[in-house]
């Protein structure tokens, strides 16, 4: 289960304990934020450049305490993404590091394959064109079924066509990034929970420029830094500031099928995706810990980063209702909006929702799931960025010395080592760092 899942790296009381002094603790690299993205990236800095010194900055007392828990735990292959995307190549590559991984590892991770089902006309259609789409990313092994084929896999599905994607998968991502933790550490980096990085600035010191400072006394020294901070990216550093981009959060419903009925989902089950929200669309996804995930309905969240249904921040709500950015999406999308608002809301339009795929599944069948917040942005045009954006050195001054993972949604945890790789690839650039 997804918030249940024994944790393998906990606390270290030795930094926390150096913390509490006045130190000024000098490195050549620091990664801030402990989700995937940024221990997957510290990991394999310090694996692949022996050299130099590496810290990661986590703001909460764990890893993986928000995105990477709080997700759909599937294991992307790659076809919704727009051909030359950079979530294309980076989750086809990453996919297979992911299944690598944790075959050394021994981490569990089911191959229980995705059926993307067409319901009507026009669903065959798109399912075609995605179909294209995944041959032009190189997706191994993808087929378009006619519905005999399908019932071959997937008995009691209901559709007129799908499109079968043999190379997706199931894995917990929380137990993924933590033994990116483990590794990390393994090599001689070091990590410190409770530092919530507040600013990034100058220095004023020729060795190390980038200056990380916290409301505690200590602070960092780096030469370089990478910003991975989920939710929360831009909040530091954010040289697209200019492109009026705006960071809105969803709060993503998942809900979890009767256990008596998990027997009918031997493979991810998932609608076709909304055209301009593929992160929209209904899904059935049996995760490596035994149960079936059921959903998601998002819904714009009542505060940026609180699993709290009853959680209201009126700042935040109110910054969003005045939002242009924010005016246009909701204009434009008003039929999906309200469409994810009543399957959020009502029993009976998510029971008829499901049952278009699963006609045996009734309204008590369908069992509450957990709660995750999706973080999207929004351009001025009202319209979701659809690609990973990340800020490479980019800008005058210490931002020469920042890589800042702007925008990391879904597949990011499938990504996670592409992702890493490329960042390797920059920094080695800049300063080999002897790797
Ligand atoms: C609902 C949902 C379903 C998804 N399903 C899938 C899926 O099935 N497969 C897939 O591949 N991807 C999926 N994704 C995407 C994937 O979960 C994310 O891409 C990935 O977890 C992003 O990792 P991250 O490290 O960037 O962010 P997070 O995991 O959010 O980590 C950011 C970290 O930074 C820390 N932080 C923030 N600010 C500071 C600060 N100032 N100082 C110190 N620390 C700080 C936070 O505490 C947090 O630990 C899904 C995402 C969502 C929301």
């Amino acid at each position: 289960m997804l918030l249940r899942t024994p944790h393998v790296l906990e606390t270290k009381n030795l930094h926390q304990k150096s913390l509490r002094c006045k130190s000024v603790l000098k490195y050549d690299i620091v990664v801030i934020g402990g989700g995937i993205i940024g221990t997957a990236i510290a990991k394999t800095l310090k694996e692949k450049m022996k050299k130099p010194k590496i810290a990661l900055l986590e703001k909460e007392e764990a890893l993986a305490r928000h995105q990477s828990s709080h997700n759909s735990q599937v294991l992307h292959a790659g076809i919704y993404y727009r051909t030359n995307s950079l979530k294309a190549k980076l989750c086809v590559e990453g996919a297979q590091l992911i299944y690598d991984y944790c075959s050394v590892k021994k981490i569990p991770v089911k191959r229980y394959g995705k059926l993307i089902i067409a319901s009507d006309t026009l669903d065959k259609y798109r399912l075609k064109e995605l179909y294209k789409q995944g041959l032009r990313n190189k997706v191994p092994g993808i087929e378009l079924l006619d519905w005999e084929s399908v019932t071959k896999i997937q008995p009691y599905c209901r559709g007129l066509q799908a499109l079968w994607s043999p190379n997706s998968g199931n894995v917990n991502w929380e137990v993924v990034t933590k033994s990116f933790g483990q590794d990390f550490e393994n090599e001689g980096g070091d990590i410190f929970f409770g530092f919530e990085a507040k600013c990034v600035k100058e220095s004023g010191e020729a060795s190390h420029p980038v200056l990380i400072k916290s409301d505690k006394e200590a602070s960092f020294l780096a030469k370089y830094v990478v910003t991975c901070l989920g939710l929360y990216s831009g909040a530091l550093f954010d040289p697209e500031k200019d492109k009026g981009y705006e960071n809105v959060s969803l709060r993503v419903n998942y809900y979890t099928l009767n256990p008596r009925l998990n027997r009918f989902v031997k493979t991810n089950i998932y609608a076709i995706p909304h055209i301009d929200m593929p992160f929209i669309g209904i899904h059935f996804s049996p995760t490596v810990g035994g149960e079936v995930l059921l959903g998601p309905s998002a819904v714009p969240a009542l505060k940026l980063d609180s699993y709290d249904k009853s959680a209201i921040d009126v700042t935040y709500i109110r910054s969003k209702i005045f939002s242009k950015n924010v005016g246009f999406l909701f204009l434009k999308n008003l039929q999906t909006c309200l469409h994810q608002v009543t399957e959020a809301v009502s029993c009976d339009f998510r029971t008829a929702v499901l049952n278009k795929y699963l006609p045996m599944i009734s309204k008590n069948d369908i069992l509450p799931g957990p709660t995750a917040l999706q973080g999207q942005i929004v351009t001025k045009d009202g319209e979701f960025v659809d690609d990973f954006l990340f800020d490479i050195f980019e800008g005058k001054g210490i931002h020469k010395r920042i890589i800042n993972c702007r925008f990391v949604p879904s597949p990011g945890a499938t990504s996670s080592l592409a992702i890493a790789n490329m960042v390797h690839d920059k920094i080695r650039k800049v300063d080999g760092f002897g790797g």
